[in-house]
């Protein structure tokens, strides 16, 4: 991938979010006096220099993005306005006679904020992808890393396969590419944060502490098998206090039996304790900054369970005032079919008890996206094991050979008639009602049973027809959360949910949701008309960006991040995914781009035209609101 050439500065510019964004975003607005002012120009005295910088940038402006709609992000209705950028800041919103270096025609597109996921998993990948996809392609300009209790940090280097097994199985990241791919600068937690900020980047990014890598970085091989000593955790708070003061966006962890190592053993956080929970957070708590995410205990069992859950939850959110977010989701399969909706009434009780909660939704069922290319649900059963080993070609003459076809259909229904335990997005055996050949990029999709039916033909036989159709390139979705639409749109329009969740960065041979914005404007703004434009950009935009307090962000205002995506609501929607081999020592990935996307804006220099990268990189780290004051 193309190192990309390092973004272009203008005097006054910022190197992080931690410095002045008060500078222009109001006087006496944040920690930034006038002496700092200076101090960040460079000028080392004298007053003239600052008033030239505040000058010129007010009068310098460096894009101008004219005739668009603007859809603000705030949920207000959309109006019409030229946008007038300086340097990395919205100047000017209004009607603009001036030109600028770069002028960008939004006549017809609506201009909003760049969009905001709040749960991904790029930890690794930002070493090896300065652009950020796939979620940039889809109009994401900041994400937070981190969740579910995966980071990188703190981790020494000499300890950094334990860490990285927190991530290979739960998350699908290859070894092979992290090792090739990652160069370790670090040890704490704080350097991290200093290694994230060196890199070249097109996107921003805010990032967690998480859960398994401190546990591993106090205790090592113990993380996997022990409770913590008080010395233990003393040593882990210490550490997670340090990294909160150096701008870490707070702490995640897993409690959930979908994460484990290669090995089949629980993830570290998992042997935690609440009460290590409870004084984790409860750092935050005493230090008002950080935000607590989770990956929720396995409650769909059992009612009491869930009881108990959500009451620590909330007692957990009051006692400490820590905002505390997590993923919703409804499944057919849960013996508790009204269980996601607890959820959304906890987050209810408890901001009515004075405590802080949100809810992260996708925009549609959360899905395998399975092909010959890479996974299929049969590949661990006889004959299958052996031809998908072969070079693609090969196993494309294997299934067109009628003997050799009659063993693999015989393997995998004897297949589906075994019990199995399957974890995360692992392919699980097909029901045939709920498995879709992927012939367009949004819904409706037919499953295989209605087609198999149609066509009069055994729906394992239909799985290889359509394979070798498109030699072997053709893709299936297989739901594994989110399968009732009506659920998912009920779960959009709550007030206490946002739309995130995408995972992007992991899963990365298995599913492929870094597409869940465009799907959410394609499809249930323009399509289904079950959403505005403007509540549907809230929910990617500003309603983040206030819950994880990213200050400047997440509006189109006058002195905000000029962060921005201008799209075509009329053809905006993801593209067909491709599986890939790009990814360090050759690893593969599934990738998927988007239509319908004029520009992407990131701290007011173009990061894409028409998805095609322009040639800036300028994403930062988003340091926590303490870093400010170091
Ligand atoms: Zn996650």
């Amino acid at each position: 991938m193309e190192a990309g050439k390092k973004s272009s500065t203008v005097p006054h510019r910022a190197t992080t979010d931690r410095t002045c964004w008060s500078l222009r975003f109001g006087e006496g607005n944040g920690p930034c006096d006038r002496a700092e002012k200076r101090r960040l120009a460079g000028s080392g005295g004298g007053s003239s220099v600052v008033d030239d910088i505040e000058e010129n940038s007010r009068w310098h402006t460096t894009l101008i993005i004219r005739g668009g709609t603007i859809v603000d992000g705030s949920g207000l209705p959309r109006y019409e306005a030229d946008l007038g950028i300086t340097g990395d800041r919205i100047a000017t919103i209004g009607k603009i006679n001036e030109t600028a270096k770069e002028v960008i025609d939004a006549d017809g597109r609506v201009v909003a904020p760049g969009f905001i996921d709040g749960h991904t998993h790029m930890d690794a990948q930002i070493f090896w992808d300065p652009l950020g996809t796939c979620s940039s392609w889809h109009g994401v300009t900041s994400v937070v890393m981190g969740n579910c209790g995966f980071s990188l940090a703190p981790c020494a280097e000499k300890d950094k396969l334990l860490v990285m097994k927190n991530l290979e199985r739960a998350e699908d990241i290859s070894p092979r590419a992290m090792e090739a791919g990652i160069k370790w600068s670090w040890d704490n937690f704080a350097q991290y944060l200093d290694a994230v900020e060196r890199l070249p980047k097109g996107i921003n990014y805010a990032a967690y502490v998480g859960h398994s890598a401190l546990r591993t970085y106090v205790m090592g091989e113990r993380a996997f098998s022990a409770d913590t000593t008080s010395e233990d955790l003393a040593a882990m708070k210490r550490e997670l206090r340090t990294a909160i003061r150096a701008g870490a966006a707070g702490f995640s962890t897993s409690r959930n039996r979908n994460h484990e190592t290669p090995d089949n053993r629980p993830v570290a956080s998992r042997l935690a304790n609440w009460d290590e929970v409870r004084q984790l957070v409860g750092v935050m708590g005493e230090l008002h900054a950080g935000v607590f995410e989770l990956a929720q205990e396995d409650v769909d069992r059992d009612p009491a369970v869930l009881a108990d859950f959500h009451c620590r939850l909330k007692a957990l959110a009051l006692e400490t005032g820590v905002p505390v977010t997590f993923g919703g989701g409804a499944s057919r399969k849960s013996p508790q079919p009204n269980m996601w909706r607890s959820f959304f009434d906890l987050a209810d009780e408890t901001v009515a008890a004075g405590g802080k909660m949100l809810v992260q939704t996708s925009s549609r069922w959360i899905s395998a996206l399975l092909s010959f290319e890479s996974v299929m649900p049969f590949d661990k059963a006889p004959v299958w094991r052996d031809v998908r080993k072969l070079p693609l070609a090969e196993q494309e003459a294997a299934l067109r050979n009628p003997a050799i076809r009659r063993q693999l259909t015989d393997a995998a229904r004897e297949h589906m008639r075994s019990p199995h335990r399957v974890i995360g997005a692992e392919a699980r055996p097909p029901e045939f009602d709920w498995f879709f050949p992927l012939d367009k990029p949004l819904p409706p999709w037919r499953s295989l049973a209605q087609l198999a039916e149609e066509s009069d033909k055994d729906p394992l036989d239909l799985i290889i027809d359509l394979g070798l159709d498109k030699h072997l390139k053709q893709f299936f979705i297989q739901p594994i959360v989110n399968e009732d639409q009506d659920l998912v749109l009920a779960m959009m329009r709550h007030p206490r949910s946002v739309v995130t969740f995408s995972d992007s960065g992991a899963h990365v041979s298995q599913i492929m949701d870094s597409s869940i914005q465009t799907h959410l404007l394609g499809h249930w703004v323009r399509e289904r008309q079950a959403l505005t434009l403007e509540q549907a950009i809230r929910k990617t935009t500003f309603d983040l960006a206030a819950f994880w307090r990213l200050q400047g962000r997440g509006l189109v205002r006058e002195g905000y991040f000029a962060d921005l995506t201008i799209f075509d609501p009329a053809t905006i929607a993801p593209e067909m995914p491709t599986l890939e081999y790009d990814l360090p020592a050759g690893a593969r990935r599934l990738k998927q781009k988007s239509i319908g996307i004029l520009a992407t804006v990131v701290n007011g220099e173009v990061l894409f035209r028409e998805n095609e990268h322009a040639g800036a990189l300028p994403g930062r780290l988003l340091r926590g609101p303490l870093a400010a004051a170091r």
